[in-house]
C-alpha cells in the first residue's frame, strides 16, 4: 500500500509538531468516523495538534466514539471552521478520494488550499483524484480503518496503537465489512482485529453500541421501509423507499436509515437492491445500492445515478421526484445484466 518514498515524505511532514486537519466525507459513516478519530488519537500521541472536521453532522449512533465531542462540523460553523482549515499545516482526507464528496462549500475551501497546504489521502474507493501529495489508495482493503492500521505500522509506530485507537479502527472495520461478511474481509483483517482484542478493546460492547442501540423511532422507520419493499424476481432485484413525509412522521434523526438497505438482500435469489430516501432539504433522492456476487453496483451507480462506491456497495443521487427516480431505476433494469 505505501511506497518507501511516500513513507519518507510522511515521516518528514510529521517530524515536527503541526496543526493538522483530518477530514472524512459528507454524511460520515462508521469507517469515516472511526478512521478519522483513530488517526486523531495517534497524531495526538505524537505531539501534534489534530482536529477532525466533518463536512456535516455525524450520526448519533457513533457519538460514543472516543473524542467524538471534539469533532468540528463545517456546515454548522462555516466561518470558524474555514479559519481552522486555512490555519492547518497538513490535511488528511480519509475514506474518500475526490474533494466533491465534502459538499460544494467545503470543496471550494479545500480546493483553494491544495496549492499551498500538503494533503495526504488514505482511502479504499475507486478512481482517486490527484489533489494529495501522498496518496494511499487501495481498493483491495475493506475499510479505511484497516488502512490506517497499516499506515501507522508503515511509519514504524505500531506500538503506539492503544485501546483507544484500536476501538476507533475496529468500528470502521466492523461497519464497512458488514460485520466481517463482505468478500474484502481477509485473513489480515482478522489478524488486525485479533491484535485489537489483545490490546483490550471491548468488541462485544462495540457491536452493541453500533447495532443494538437504536431508538424506537429507528425501528418504526425500519418497519415502514420493510413494508414498502418491492421484489422483482425476474431481475433478481428488490428495492424500497422512504419519502420525506414518512421520515418526518417518525421524527427521523441522522443515522436512522443506516443499514436498512441491507435487508433488501436478505432474500433468496435476490442479488441487487436499492434504497431510495427523499431529502427535501437538499432537493435530492439519496440512493444506496447493494449487491451479492459479481454484479458491480459501483459501475451501475456511476452510469445511472451520478454516484459510485465499491463493487457490492455504492451510492448515488437523483434530482427527479421520488416516484420518477424509482421509475427510472426500474427502466434501467431491462438493459442491465444482473446475475
Ligand atoms: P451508502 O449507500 O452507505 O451511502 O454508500 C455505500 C458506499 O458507496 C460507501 O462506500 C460510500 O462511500 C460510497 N458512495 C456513496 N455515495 C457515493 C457517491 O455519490 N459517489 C461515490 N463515488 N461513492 C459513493
Ligand atoms: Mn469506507
Amino acid at each position: 500500500m505505501m511506497k518507501p518514498e511516500d513513507i519518507d515524505g510522511v515521516k518528514q511532514l510529521l517530524a515536527s509538531p503541526k496543526r493538522i486537519a483530518i477530514i472524512p466525507h459528507r454524511n460520515p459513516d462508521g469507517d469515516a468516523m472511526g478512521s478519522t478519530l483513530g488517526l486523531y488519537h495517534f497524531l495526538k500521541l505524537k505531539g501534534h495538534e489534530p482536529v477532525v472536521i466533518v463536512p456535516n453532522e455525524f450520526p448519533d449512533f457513533l457519538a460514543w466514539l472516543p473524542s467524538s465531542e471534539t469533532v468540528k462540523v463545517f456546515e454548522k460553523d462555516i466561518e470558524n471552521v474555514t479559519k481552522i482549515l486555512k490555519d492547518a499545516e497538513l490535511i488528511f482526507t480519509l475514506d474518500f478520494n475526490v474533494l466533491s464528496r465534502t459538499g460544494d462549500q467545503m470543496e471550494a475551501v479545500l480546493q483553494q488550499l491544495t496549492p499551498t497546504t500538503p494533503f495526504i489521502m488514505i482511502d479504499h474507493h475507486q478512481k482517486p483524484g490527484d489533489y494529495a501529495i501522498h496518496t494511499f489508495s487501495d481498493t483491495s482493503y475493506g475499510s479505511t480503518c484497516e488502512m490506517i492500521y497499516h499506515f501507522i505500522n508503515g511509519l514504524g509506530e505500531g506500538s503506539l496503537i492503544d485501546k483507544t485507537i484500536a476501538t476507533c479502527l475496529y468500528t470502521g472495520i466492523v461497519t464497512d465489512s458488514g460485520s466481517f461478511r463482505y468478500p474484502s474481509t481477509t485473513g489480515t483483517t482478522h489478524r488486525v482485529v485479533a491484535e485489537f482484542i489483545d490490546k483490550g478493546i471491548d468488541n462485544t460492547a462495540i457491536h452493541s453500541l453500533l447495532f443494538d442501540n437504536h431508538s424506537h423511532n429507528r425501528i418504526l422507520i425500519l418497519a415502514r421501509a420493510l413494508q414498502n419493499m418491492k421484489v422483482m424476481p425476474v431481475y433478481k432485484t428488490s428495492y424500497t423507499s422512504l419519502s420525506q413525509e414518512e421520515l418526518n412522521s417518525f421524527g427521523n434523526s441522522k443515522g436512522d436509515t443506516e443499514g436498512i438497505v441491507n435487508y433488501g438482500l436478505g432474500m433468496k435469489d435476490i442479488v441487487f437492491t436499492a434504497f431510495f430516501t427523499e431529502n427535501k432539504d437538499e432537493g435530492i433522492i439519496k440512493i444506496s445500492f447493494r449487491s451479492k456476487g459479481d454484479f458491480d453496483v459501483n459501475q451501475y451507480a456511476r452510469e445511472h445515478f451520478s454516484g459510485g462506491g465499491h463493487i457490492n456497495a455504492a451510492g448515488g443521487r437523483s434530482t427527479l421526484s421520488l416516484e420518477a427516480t424509482i421509475q427510472k431505476f426500474i427502466a434501467t433494469l431491462a438493459d442491465t445484466k444482473i446475475d
